[in-house]
């Protein structure tokens, strides 16, 4: 047992992999960049093909890098890179990493590092529908189709998918979802128009995926159902939450009414009551906001973080509980036994759980069961 610890129910993420897939009925691309939202990227992409994803993806190309390092030999899109990237650009095209392009200048990069190679390159050309970060704009699209074109035919590309990012899928119904949706298919008959038809087009991510059907195409990219918190806040699609964090306690003592605790005296003691020390803090990612505000459980009982989140430690006033040193202390986990989950954790911080599960820090050990 350590002092503290992520555990990682991959069983967990292995079933969220087939509730979406056998629910969209689509193909399902695994998104397990930022270390697995926390969770680990290699395990977690292992059990998410395990349950019937068939696609991985990341942002960086060293995280695709690191997962072809690994063996993994799966379909495998990384989708942010700069010039800067150039020499990480031809080893990633030398594994066979699909790369997303945006620009002119981006495919001309692309076909730069792909000049060496037998293989074209495998290429997603983003459309911008709406978000405004990476994809080319519908002013630019068919410059872009055309160029993508010419590179296709003189052999130093295959257009593999064409694809874009929804702005709003986890307010279900909104207007810019269905706006998006229709400006993507825009997006795919000028494609056609250019004589570009690739066979993976996708838009979705997990929100788009489980509740817009019209978004879902030949592939949904899915990250925070696969790690089992819901998309949308409120509603329950049966995932299962895989990631708990837990602690132990490092200190217990009594302390007198009025007596301040931690950097600040932020917080001070109503009455005479029992401060029980925490080995996390946010040199761990637990969020300094939580100051005050973060819920824990011990032996069964809610308390909150009782004055600031110092860099490796925090207190909790647990009042008249009876806790001894080495109690363990969960900060969040599925919420099935009654402890905080990761959405708790995300409304009091007033963040979002995506944060609160990936900054977890490399300091804390995950241990996939
Ligand atoms: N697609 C892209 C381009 C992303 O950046 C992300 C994550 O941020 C995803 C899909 C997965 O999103 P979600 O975790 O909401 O499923």
């Amino acid at each position: 047992m350590l002092r503290s610890e992520a555990t990682i129910d991959l069983a967990a993420i292995r079933a969220n992999a087939e509730a979406v897939r056998s629910l969209t009925g689509t193909d399902v691309m695994a998104v397990v960049k930022a270390d697995g939202y926390g969770h680990g990227m290699i395990p977690a992409a292992r059990a998410a093909l395990a349950g019937g994803a068939s696609w991985l993806g990341v942002a960086l190309l060293e995280e695709a890098l690191a997962l072809r390092e690994a063996g993994f030999t799966e379909p495998l899109l990384a989708w942010l890179w700069t010039p800067q990237d150039f020499a990480l650009l031809t080893r990633a095209l030398a594994v066979g990493v699909d790369v997303s392009v945006s620009s002119i200048a981006a495919l001309q990069l692309v076909c730069a590092a792909s000049a060496e190679q037998d293989e074209p390159a495998r290429v997603h050309l983003k459309a911008d529908t709406g978000l405004s970060r990476n994809g080319a704009t519908e002013a630019d699209w068919p410059d872009l189709l055309d160029a993508a074109g010419k590179a296709v035919e003189s052999g130093q590309l295959e257009v593999i998918g064409i694809w874009s990012h929804l702005v709003r899928s986890e307010e279900p119904d909104h207007p810019t979802t269905t706006e998006q949706v229709s400006r993507f298919e825009a997006a795919l008959a000028r494609a056609v128009q250019a004589g570009i038809e690739p066979p993976v087009r996708h838009l979705a991510n997990s929100a788009g995926a489980l509740t817009v059907p019209a978004a879902r195409f030949d592939l949904v990219r899915i990250g925070i159902a696969l790690y089992g918190l819901s998309p949308v806040v409120g509603q329950d699609f049966g995932l299962r939450p895989a990631m708990t964090l837990r602690s132990h306690l490092a200190n217990v003592k009594r302390l007198p009414a009025g007596q301040g605790i931690g950097y600040g005296h932020v917080y001070r003691t109503a009455e005479a009551t029992t401060a029980a020390l925490v080995p996390l803090g946010y040199g761990d990612g637990i969020p300094r906001s939580a100051t005050n505000l973060g819920p824990v459980a011990i032996g069964g009982r809610r308390f909150r973080v009782s004055g600031r989140v110092a860099m490796d430690q925090f207190v909790v006033d647990v009042g008249d509980a009876t806790v001894v040193e080495g109690d363990e202390v969960i900060l969040f986990g599925p919420g099935t036994a009654g402890e905080p989950t990761a959405q708790e954790w995300a409304d009091a911080l007033d963040t979002i759980h995506y944060e609160v599960v990936t900054r977890i820090g490399a300091r804390v050990p995950r241990r996939h069961t």
